[in-house]
């Protein structure tokens, strides 16, 4: 539950909570989740809008929140969220429905954006209200809303060769109220995760952990391994194509002799799409195929076999009912 004005946590004591990640697609939210937790957990491909439900990844760890300060206990749930984007579908009306909607119930909301690649006028970079992004600014309309502590973080500034230019980004986005904190961060390398981490840690109720220690998703390995072969279609399909794929995961045996035989179905929209999904002699789902097994076999640490198909539901896209029997679905 949100709490406002906590005190810090004294020295010593145990916090945890919860955090949004929030921002437009492919700013680099499921590559951050990946590295805070450490893990693949999220899929993660250069096209925008890969993410479509909530992940959730749980981070431990004991850090001082000031030099010189004893060190603090936590543990922040991290929600990896779908992008927010003018929606076009009604698959994406559900997928921006459940990146804002995660605002409810959540402690802090860590705000994603890019840095900017060249001299401004940059995108992202607001001069005043007024010319505050669109994006951005439905977000932080929605986090005041629910009166929530936000850090924002400007991400992949390993891009950036220049360093000033970062600043004037900083001063811009500091000038507007409701961030506690702006750490410039790269995802991919890792640079300023650790300091990013602390200012959220700042911000956790004190309490008990949320989740045991063992614990880093609250999604089935079953869930995760058709994110996996849906993250190979994102990264070998091109154009629209990928958007109008959803994977359903039919079957799952775990053998005796300790690996998991797995069938699962490659949803598409058109008999058309499917051709190209099954590719010139099958040669495309057979590569997805291999590919997917590769990274399911080590998210599970056991071999895995995998048995893919394709299947046409026409127009699941625009189908309330089929984008629900496809996994897409609200939850409380
Ligand atoms: P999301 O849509 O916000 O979840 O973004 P993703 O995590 O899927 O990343 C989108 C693209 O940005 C991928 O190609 C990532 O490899 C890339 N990316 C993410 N973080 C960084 C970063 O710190 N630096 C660079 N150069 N690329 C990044
Ligand atoms: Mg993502």
């Amino acid at each position: 539950m949100p709490q406002q004005d906590a005190a810090p946590p004294a020295a010593g004591a145990s916090v945890a909570g919860t955090v949004a990640i929030l921002g437009r697609p492919n700013v680099g939210k499921s590559t951050l989740l990946n590295r805070i937790v450490g893990e693949k957990l999220a899929i993660v491909s250069p096209k925008p809008q890969t993410t479509r439900n909530r992940i959730v990844g749980v981070w431990n760890g004991t850090i001082a929140l000031t030099t010189g300060a004893a060190p603090v206990k936590g543990q922040i749930v991290f929600v990896d969220t779908p992008g927010v984007h003018p929606p076009r579908s009604e698959l994406s009306r559900f997928m921006v429905r459940e990146a804002l909607d995660t605002v409810e119930g959540v402690d802090a909301v860590l705000m994603l954006i890019e840095a900017p690649q060249g001299p401004a006028p940059a995108s992202g970079m607001p001069r005043g209200a007024a010319s505050l992004p669109e994006i951005e600014r439905r977000i932080i309309e929605r986090v005041q809303e629910a009166r929530l502590p936000a850090v924002l973080a400007v991400n992949k500034v390993d891009r950036l060769k220049d360093k000033s230019l970062l600043l004037p980004v900083i001063q811009a986005w500091s000038q507007r109220d409701p961030f506690k904190a702006i750490v410039p961060i790269s995802a991919t390398a890792g640079v300023g995760v650790v300091d990013l981490v602390r200012e959220l840690l700042g911000l956790m109720p004190k309490g008990p952990p949320l989740y045991d220690e063992e614990t880093v998703t609250d999604r089935s390995e079953r869930f995760l391994a058709g994110e996996l072969i849906r993250e190979q279609l994102f990264l070998r399909l091109r154009n629209e194509l990928p958007y109008a794929t959803a994977v359903v995961v039919d079957n799952w045996e775990e053998r005796p002799q300790g690996d998991v035989v797995i069938d699962a179905t490659v949803m598409v929209e058109r008999e058309s799409q499917k051709g190209i999904v099954v590719g010139k002699g099958g040669q495309m789902i057979r590569d997805v195929g291999m590919a997917s097994r590769e990274e399911i076999t080590r998210l599970l640490g056991r071999p895995a076999h995998l048995r893919l198909h394709a299947k046409v539901a026409p127009d699941w896209t625009e189908s309330p009912e089929l984008i629900a029997r496809l996994g897409y679905k609200q939850e409380d």
